[in-house]
């Protein structure tokens, strides 16, 4: 039980994610989680629907990933990966290049999906460097994206919705076509906006850079396959790289294993973060081509100028590698069906309300997008009491719970969503 000390203690002197440290909304103490319940301190406990932001994808405090932990845990925590290998590393390695696209061949171990981002960008404008085209030195992204918080990845962040304004004169500057828009009853993909950029700008672009079929953070828009479709055919014709940022899509989360598989995609470099290890301990991996890394090489150092500290953490690893066995089973893929259809019948009601501008659900991802935003203290208070755990931002309201949640859980979390937009009335939400 935490006391109230350590609660003022926390409110006074501890930064949460995006958040002021001077005055906060409350935060709620939580003991354990098991499953797909969270044991507040009050005993209270909650149905998770965020799944701790995409990453645990198993549930909380599964046996096999908790295994994987102790067993490494009394071979080594961690050492450095400069000049040493382990094992879990490696075998780690080999999974992702055998799960991805047959042309991804060489893994950077990154720490944070952000700087997974950092190493995607450096490897691409060290390829051009590298092969005597210097010019090419610029991204282009579309507008809604998000692809973390660190300043090269801030720079690819949509830019007027993005939480990162206020930095706007110290980023690299950047292309931004408009967001990835499609037809949803012919499927037809509007790329005239990106046509237009990356045939202007093609000398100076090194690369392409967006979330595969979902938007996450930069809020939670789905498009279809056809839009990749295209933007991979244009990178090719314009000699323009794909970076696909994964790290929120990877793992079964839109129904296939990775999102950019839905439109038989390859990517040139892919980003892979959040629930590599399912959500047990933060690792990110950046994947590219041979011919990246030979191009990369071409001037002879050859050297990526990246090296975290916690590189390819052993610990890291080895659960990673216990979460991708997990999937390896494949349940996923019927819980994650499962889930789609249970999210599309019981939200389809909130589309009736007058407080609500849409709903969409993909995969393992339900979205009521509202038409005011919320009060934040006071909706979250309100699933609290609902006894769910649901953290709506801006206008969205949404669910992307762990796979392993039962029907009934599921409905839990729905009925919450539903419970609150009727009490709120239209003007609150
Ligand atoms: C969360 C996220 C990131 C950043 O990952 P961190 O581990 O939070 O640094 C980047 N891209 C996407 C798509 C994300 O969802």
């Amino acid at each position: 039980m935490i006391s109230q000390n350590s609660l003022e203690f926390d409110k006074k002197h501890i930064w949460h994610p995006y958040s002021s440290a001077v005055n906060p909304n409350p935060v709620y103490p939580i003991e354990s989680a098991q499953g797909v319940r969270l044991q507040l301190s009050n005993g209270a406990t909650l149905i998770d629907g965020m799944s701790s932001w995409w990453a645990a994808i198993h549930g909380y405090n599964h046996p096999s990933l908790n295994q994987a932990i102790y067993d490494q845990t009394e071979k080594m925590a961690h050492i450095m990966f400069g000049g040493l290998t382990h094992e879990p590393a490696i075998s780690l390695a080999q999974k992702l290049i055998q799960l991805s696209s047959d042309s991804l061949k060489k893994v950077f171990f990154a720490d944070s999906g952000s700087v997974a981002i950092e190493v995607a960008m450096k490897m691409a404008l060290q390829y051009w460097s590298s092969i005597g085209q210097p010019k090419k030195n610029k991204l282009l992204t579309v507008a809604g994206g998000y692809h973390g918080d660190t300043f090269g990845a801030m720079s690819v962040c949509d830019p007027v919705n993005g939480m990162h304004q206020l930095f706007s004169q110290n980023l690299m500057q950047h292309y931004f076509a408009d967001a990835p828009y499609c037809d949803e009853a012919t499927q037809r993909a509007d790329l005239n906006s990106f046509t237009q950029l990356i045939e202007q700008h093609h000398q100076q672009l090194a690369a392409v850079i967006l979330e595969p079929i979902v938007q996450g953070a930069g809020g939670m828009r789905f498009y279809c396959a056809n839009y990749l479709v295209q933007v991979r055919a244009l990178c090719d014709q314009y000699d323009v790289l794909l970076i696909l940022d994964e790290i929120a899509t990877g793992f079964g989360r839109t129904g296939s294993y990775f999102a950019y598989q839905q439109a038989n995609i390859e990517a040139d470099i892919l980003v892979l973060g959040k629930a590599l290890t399912g959500g047990y301990m933060t690792l990110a991996a950046t994947l590219t081509s041979d011919k990246i890394a030979e191009g990369i090489n071409h001037n002879g150092s050859g050297i990526l100028m990246h090296g975290p500290t916690f590189m390819a953490n052993p610990l890291a690893c080895s659960v990673a590698n216990a979460s991708l066995d997990l999937l390896a089973t494949g349940r996923w893929q019927q819980q994650v069906m499962q889930i789609e259809k249970q999210l599309s019948e019981e939200l389809n009601i909130c589309k009736g309300f007058s407080s609500v501008a849409d709903v969409r659900v993909k995969g393992a991802i339900g979205v009521v997008e509202l038409k005011q935003a919320v009060d934040m203290a006071t909706i979250q208070q309100q699933f609290v009491d609902l006894g769910v755990w649901i953290r709506p931002f801006n206008k969205l309201i949404y669910l992307m719970p762990p796979y392993i949640i039962e029907p009934q859980e599921l409905s839990q979390l729905t009925q919450a969503i539903i419970t609150v937009l009727r009490n709120n009335g239209e003007e609150n939400c």
